[in-house]
């Protein structure tokens, strides 16, 4: 591919990201001036300084599925004189615009490939997800250090997994090399300065190389679908596990791979619009019936819920992709220090212990 491979200085980025936003809406890790440690993705602005180093807080998922969003706006007209005579008029949402989100991790790439297999594979088509989707291009950084939290490789990922990025970036010191990895990226590569020499295309190769040799993790998930389930009933188990879970909902805010959602309705007089906002199966309120009936009423059941969603129920629908990328956002994030690792690393063992 011509211009496949570029180059740009470290001191040039900005001016990078500024003539990309000029012809798409580009996203980027940003730490917020307040809290040092809260880094999230934002719509790039002339100025910004993207956090490249330290992995995100909250990964880009809201770009693609944002946090909350209109469906559709509509009149709802009734005739004061005649009652079966009505009128509701609908309107589309904001079309969506070509976009770019520059540093997303391997991780976060893993992440929209289960959401495209959700939103975008049917048998239910997320028509508003799938039209981002199109028009979204993932520029991802090969991820040179992993923190304690993190363990993509046990999940089939890994440090310089391409799956999923339509450009691929990698640091070298004085600047990043960028490569298009299909052709929907080669019409931004001629906004990225200058071509990459031979020098520092092979520096890329070798930092490449040497994420592409590092294992991170030491999970082992094989079993963990039917492990989930020989322990599903041992309310013990999660109690263990699970017994300080505050059901905050951090872990799924924060994760790339949930992706539950709530509708509501906002009225004002006979005008409305339908809004989509997160949603998270550990609130009491998710699976609250309308008859006063929850399925799952415990923490330890929602706990419990989520695991398996993960680790087993998505591994069945799918043929057997782990609904987890091992980002370990959850890990970091949850106020009462639950791991996912241990909880998916003792059930296996205790589903062993007792075979
Ligand atoms: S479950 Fe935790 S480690 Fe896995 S993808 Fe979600 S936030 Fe990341
Ligand atoms: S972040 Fe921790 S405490 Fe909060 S709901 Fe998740 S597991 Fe429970």
């Amino acid at each position: 591919m011509g211009n496949a491979i570029r180059y740009i200085a470290l001191d040039k980025l900005t001016r990078v990201l500024g003539r990309l936003s000029e012809i798409l809406d580009v996203w980027v890790p940003t730490a917020s001036e307040e809290k040092k440690r809260l880094v999230r993705f934002m719509p790039y602005q002339a100025g910004m300084i993207p956090e490249l180093v330290e992995q995100s807080t909250l990964g880009p998922k809201g770009a693609l599925l944002p946090q909350v969003e209109s469906l559709f706006r509509f009149i709802y007209e009734k005739d004061p004189d005649d009652a079966s005579h009505k009128r509701v008029e609908l309107e589309d949402p904001v079309a969506p615009k070509p976009t770019l989100i520059f540093g997303v991790r391997p991780c976060d790439a893993r992440g929209f490939l289960l959401f495209d297999r959700v939103f975008s594979a049917g048998p239910h088509i997320d028509g508003l997800y799938g039209a981002r989707r199109d028009l979204t291009l993932l520029a991802t950084l090969v991820c040179l250090e992993e923190d304690a939290a993190c363990f993509c490789s046990s999940v089939g990922g890994g440090p310089a997994d391409r799956q999923g990025s339509d450009l691929w970036i990698t640091p070298i010191g004085d600047g990043y090399v960028v490569e298009a990895l299909n052709d929907r990226a080669l019409h931004v590569m001629d906004l990225l300065e200058e071509p990459a020499n031979e020098l520092q295309t092979a520096a890329a190769t070798k930092v490449q190389q040497e994420a592409a040799e590092r294992r991170v993790g030491n999970l082992i998930c094989d079993q963990s679908r039917s492990n989930f389930l020989q322990r599903f009933d041992d309310l013990n188990y999660w109690q263990q596990m699970a017994g300080q879970c505050l059901s905050c909902g951090i872990c799924t805010f924060v994760c790339p791979t949930c992706y539950c959602f709530s509708i509501t309705d906002e009225l004002k007089g006979m005008r409305g619009e339908r809004i989509r906002s997160w949603d998270s199966c550990m609130f009491y309120t998710y699976t609250l019936e309308a008859s006063g009936h929850n399925p799952r009423p415990t923490r330890l059941e929602r706990y419990r819920n989520r695991i398996g969603h993960k680790f087993s129920y998505i591994p069945e629908k799918y043929e057997g992709i782990i609904g987890c990328c091992g980002c370990g956002r959850c890990i970091r994030s949850c106020p009462v220090s639950i791991d996912i690792r241990k909880v998916v690393e003792n059930l296996e063992e205790k589903a062993h212990a007792c075979a």
